[in-house]
């Protein structure tokens, strides 16, 4: 192994230490995993089941076309944008695409802008894949949000991708459309560069109004964008792994020779399970929705009511990043909450050391039992 080996997830690490010690028949509450607890939809799974009838053979290494469409429409449906079908990539999850992306585009010395807090496999895929993560800082009282200014000052000739996730995977952050406009106005100067948008928690949101993905706010963009979503959060999918990628038709091209000397495709079951959430009925999303709001509400008003804990409420996705005044190790302080019954990830796995994140896809009761236990240990040790 070289020392350019990548380390595992420091999520799926705390998960692991979580699932043992429960194994060992400690009682751990575990908010660590960005897991929803729903089942998928049961016309999902009626289609998977009908699948198991068929001759489940390879599919193109780009999807069933069957998806493809489906996908198109859904994307014409959501945001009135219209890819063709040589524009759209299937692969296994979101995480998939962006990585194939990623090694089908990166030359060394290119730079990928990630602002932090950040989903913690950016960085990780970006080195992997040969590139420079140039890692970028927003703060919590603007609401995590990266700035036009911000972003100014990390573009170069090298930067190849700039990376925008909203919802933000922890931040729950969400971009107006001035605000997406505003970052346009920046990326306008750097033709160079892609912006990969990912938009896996697009349906996860709580304040009103229809979602704006940059390629709809910034039309000018839209030839440069790869926009990234997949069934995992929304239909509550993610062992099925399917996620997709939108974008030029050069770039979506590469992506497939990636996948198709890769792992070929994603599983044909699943693109069938696929198809089926995309064409079905999707008002369940509005109704989960709901209850993710019910739980991360309820979980703020215990976090809330801790002097040494600073909590921005999330926009979307179903998460919550609280920082801990005056942390000086928040992998040590993760530990100590382990011992007393709560599993959560240190802020420092996603490029912000001194807070935590708190998973809120979880049962509420269960959810409040680990927030007290949070509030409780920090105040014993404060
Ligand atoms: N992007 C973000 C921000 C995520 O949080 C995740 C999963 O946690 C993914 C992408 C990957 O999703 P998928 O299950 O479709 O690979």
């Amino acid at each position: 192994m070289s020392s350019n080996t990548p380390s595992l997830s420091p999520i799926l690490l705390m998960a692991r230490r979580a699932a043992a010690m429960r194994a060992d028949g400690r009682d751990i509450v575990d908010l660590t995993l960005g897991e929803p607890d729903f089942s998928p939809p049961e016309h999902v799974l009626a289609a998977a089941q009908s699948g198991l009838g068929q001759k489940l053979g390879y599919s193109p290494s780009n999807g069933i076309p069957e998806l493809r469409r489906a996908i198109q429409t859904n994307l014409l449906w959501k945001h009135n944008l219209a890819y063709d079908d040589d524009q759209v990539a299937v692969g296994c999850g979101a995480k998939q695409v962006i990585f194939n992306a990623f090694i089908a585009s990166l030359r060394p010395g290119d730079e990928v802008v990630i602002p932090a807090p950040y989903w913690a496999s950016y960085p990780d895929m970006v080195k992997m894949c040969g590139g420079t993560p140039v890692i970028v800082h927003t703060a919590p009282e603007n609401g995590f949000r990266l700035t036009p200014e911000i972003l100014v000052g990390a573009l170069n000739e090298r930067t190849r991708w700039v990376v925008l996730n909203a919802p933000g995977n922890p931040s729950g952050t969400l971009y107006s459309q001035d605000e997406l406009r505003g970052l346009a106005e920046v990326l306008d100067r750097f033709p160079q560069t892609f912006v990969m948008s990912d938009d896996i928690y697009s349906h996860i949101r709580y304040t009103p109004g229809a979602y704006v993905t940059l390629a709809a706010a910034a039309p000018k963009l839209f030839e440069r964008t790869l926009l990234v979503d997949g069934v995992s959060k929304a239909y509550a999918m993610t062992g099925w792994r399917v996620g997709w990628g939108c974008g030029p038709a050069n770039l979506i091209g590469a992506i497939t020779s990636v996948q198709s000397q890769n792992c070929t495709q994603t599983s044909t079951l699943s693109q069938l399970a696929a198809i089926a959430a995309l064409s079905g009925p999707q008002d369940f999303l509005e109704e989960r929705t709901a209850i993710y709001r019910q739980r991360r509400d309820a979980a703020l008003a215990v976090l809330r009511g801790c002097p040494v804990l600073e909590v921005v409420e999330p926009d979307g996705a179903f998460y919550l990043f609280p920082k801990v005044k005056g942390l000086s190790d928040d992998s040590k302080l993760a530990l100590l909450l382990l011992e007393a019954g709560v599993a959560t990830v240190p802020g420092s796995a996603f490029g912000t050391p001194g807070h935590l994140r708190l998973s809120f896809a979880t049962d509420e009761a269960i959810l409040v039992k680990g927030c007290r236990r949070l509030v409780a240990t920090l105040e014993a040790n404060a």
